[in-house]
């Protein structure tokens, strides 16, 4: 089976090499870009399986590309690694609030490369058994449009379901609002949108998860994510 593609988007040309070898040499089809402008429009063309994102880089840099990523409908579910320099611990930060997947501290081994990289393509792409999703005392399954609380079928509105199924499939990745907006009720961004819309069903949905309800996650000023862990 053809492994993912990768696009690295870097301007450090011995990381570039360093990083294309390895994963080529896993089997990984690997894109490079060495310009912030220049990565994000393979990003949107090529819609690769994972992105590794330097954040200094000229132009654009990494911290703007990631924002500019999530805010885009088709690409705002793309898992990001951030590449980052020990001196920025607070880009690395605010890269993961922005909905990066994980981070590299520049150096980092061959191994690393890699095993960071596995573990975000599995997290990211791996896919339920029989269609049901399990998490906490919540049942979600798609084969029976179902969703159900400690073994009891809750009553959600298809609009709910929607929503909470966007969010599984993005279990662990902050969704902005204009992304949930554009999935659950397919409005066109160049609309005038109501983000409010979807505060409005988050809050409904949250209602109704009762005692998992804190699993939605409020992301300040951009959106939600689904927290999975136990
Ligand atoms: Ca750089």
């Amino acid at each position: 089976m053809p492994k993912e593609t990768i696009l690295v988007i870097e301007d450090e040309k011995n990381i570039v090499e360093l990083v294309k070898y390895n994963l080529e040499r896993e089997g990984y089809r690997v894109l490079t870009a060495t310009r912030g402008d220049s990565g994000l429009e393979q990003a949107k063309k090529q819609r690769p399986g994972l992105i590794l994102l330097d954040l200094m880089l000229p132009e654009i840099d990494g911290i703007e590309i990631c924002k500019i990523l999530k805010q885009n409908e088709k690409t705002a579910a793309l898992p990001i690694i951030m590449l980052t320099a020990k001196s920025q611990e607070t880009d690395k930060v605010l890269g993961l609030e922005l909905g990066a997947d994980d981070y590299m501290t520049k150096p980092f081994s061959p191994r690393e490369l890699i095993a960071r990289v596995k573990a975000v393509l599995r997290r990211v792409y791996e896919k339920p058994k029989d269609g049901i999703v399990k998490i906490g005392s919540l049942e979600f399954d798609d084969g029976k449009h179902i969703v159900a609380l400690k073994g009891k079928p809750l009553e959600i509105t298809s609009k709910e379901y929607d929503l909470l199924k966007a969010l599984l499939e993005g279990k662990g990745r902050v969704l902005t609002r204009e992304f949930l907006l554009e999935r659950v009720w397919g409005y066109d961004q160049s609309v005038n949108i109501e983000t409010r819309t979807v505060d409005m069903h988050i809050g409904q949905l949250r209602k109704k998860l009762k005692t998992e309800a804190h699993r939605i996650v409020t992301v300040k000023n951009t959106g939600y994510r689904l927290d999975n862990e136990p």
